[in-house]
């Protein structure tokens, strides 16, 4: 089916249907979307869930692609590095880049979801249908079935593209009917986000500009601030001891025993413990993307865990590969083929990169070898620019490399310092002859990125 005059219905207005919206408006095509959720707008959020977000280089290109990132720069709070407490309450900032501008920014979901769904509404004119729920629909005669409004109705459409997350009932329905294959790797561990109030003075209690971590081998605690003083609390921690923390006492002595100075900060820990709800985690694969004319899109294709802070920054990148394989594309099916084909190794890679993050973050960040090896990295990268980029530094502040290449030039990285750091303990003992050689044979250089010459680092 050609693309000229296509209406497209979007299943789920979150961040990267609503974003999507825009790209498709200003591309001219008539957008419905059907969001299970009331309206947003002018509503405070619902607490307990992943209030706020990390969104970094990706997600900013692709909200300046759509041209709304001037609308939330304001909103953002930078974080420079991740700020790690131990068990005595001691604290070391571990920098994200070697760059002023190598940081990653917290962001309210709610408040990016809102924004995005009111320019997607009141400047380019998309539809939203609000307490819309998908509950089924057949690619083959292209309808799909909406509860809400106090029925059921059956609506058909010429394309759907399904942002409806990682729970996607699209991605259901196409999987019932034999159409895709899709699996889901749930992760043991799940969280529970607790809250650290403001001072007095409506200040936060904590540095703000740090992405705070309290690493405790096999669980931790993360901490990202909010705008009002606030900062919001992640604890990530086994299934099952999540389970046995059923009563107060035994949730007071876990979080004041392992997390002393951050409990300190939590005067509600107890209550927000009792109410707020255990959030699951999983890996989405999924096999085509498409189906005849529907298409999976952000996390109904391909959900990460969060622990690189990267599941929306990939679903945005999703919307803007797929922005950009519009203007040359001839049908749909070959649309929908050349984005999966596109996408699906770079969400692949992220998938797994985001599980050995969260390895990275609650075992290895407080490790001498690991600390000494993100010093040398970037040491590495101020010798070598434009061959030595670490990982993370692709990863958040690189969306001109994708992330497969990411993954593959990192595992050639990670044996380099591997082999560099087998005696060394400090940075003077390490062998910078032997790292440039080894740089020079095994790393290709990269071209500088887009916008900012890496020929000097600071
Ligand atoms: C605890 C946690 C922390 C995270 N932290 C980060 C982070 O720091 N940085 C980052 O980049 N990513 C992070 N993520 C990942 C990020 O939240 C997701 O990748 C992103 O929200 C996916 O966007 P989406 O629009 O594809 O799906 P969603 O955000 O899930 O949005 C789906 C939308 O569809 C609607 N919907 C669902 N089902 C239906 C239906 N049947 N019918 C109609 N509408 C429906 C929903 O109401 C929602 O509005 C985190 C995730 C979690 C769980």
């Amino acid at each position: 089916m050609s693309l000229e005059g296509s209406r497209i219905c979007i299943a789920g207005a979150g961040p990267a249907g609503s974003l999507l919206a825009i790209l498709l408006r200003r591309r001219g095509f008539e957008v419905v979307l059907y969001e299970r959720r009331p309206d947003p707008r002018g509503r405070s959020f619902d607490s307990g869930r992943s209030i706020n977000l990390a969104m970094a280089e990706r997600g900013i290109h692709a909200l300046r692609r759509a041209g709304v990132f001037e609308r939330l720069r304001e909103t953002l709070i930078p974080m420079r590095g991740r700020l790690i407490h131990d068990l005595s309450g001691a604290t070391s900032l571990q920098p994200y880049g070697s760059r002023p501008e190598e940081v990653i920014h917290s962001i309210s979901r709610h408040l990016l979801n809102a924004t995005l769904i009111d320019i997607a509404v009141r400047e380019y004119g998309a539809r939203v249908e609000f307490e819309s729920e998908v509950i089924d629909c057949d690619p083959r005669e292209r309808r799909l079935q909406l509860e809400g409004h106090g029925g059921r109705r059956s609506v058909g459409y010429e394309v759907l593209i399904a942002a409806d997350g990682a729970a996607s009932a699209v991605r259901k329905a196409l999987e019932s009917r034999g159409l895709i294959d899709a699996s889901i790797e749930p992760l043991d561990h799940s969280y529970k986000e607790l809250t650290i109030p403001a001072d007095a003075t409506g200040h936060h209690r904590l540095l703000r500009e740090a992405l705070h971590i309290w690493p405790r081998g096999d669980f931790m605690l993360i901490a990202l601030p909010n705008p009002d003083g606030t900062f919001t609390a992640t604890l990530f921690l086994d299934r099952q001891r999540f389970a046995d923390l059923a009563d107060p006492a035994a949730v007071d002595a876990f979080l004041t025993s392992q997390f002393p100075d951050a409990a300190a900060l939590m005067p509600d820990r107890l209550a927000e413990f009792a109410s707020h709800p255990v959030g699951h985690l999983a890996t989405v694969y999924s096999r085509p993307w498409h189906a005849g004319s529907t298409l999976l899109l952000g996390d109904s294709a391909h959900g990460v865990v969060p622990f690189h802070g990267q599941g929306m920054n990939c679903c945005f990148e999703d919307c803007v590969a797929f922005d950009e394989l519009l203007p040359a594309a001839r049908n749909w099916t070959t649309l929908f083929e050349q984005f999966t084909r596109q996408r699906k190794p770079n969400t692949d890679a992220i998938a797994q990169m985001a599980i050995e993050n969260y390895l990275e973050m609650r075992e290895h960040v407080a490790d001498a070898r690991f600390q000494l090896q993100k010093q040398l990295s970037l040491e590495l990268e101020r010798r070598h620019p434009q061959r030595f980029i670490p990982r993370y530094t692709m990863v958040s502040f690189r969306h001109d490399i994708g992330y497969a290449e990411a993954q593959r030039r990192g595992r050639v990285q990670q044996e380099i310092l591997d082999e560099l750091t087998l005696g060394p303990r400090t940075l003077a003992e390490v062998d910078f002859e032997r790292a440039a050689r080894l740089i020079e044979t095994k790393l290709p250089p990269m071209p500088d990125p887009p916008d900012q010459p890496r020929s000097s680092v600071r």
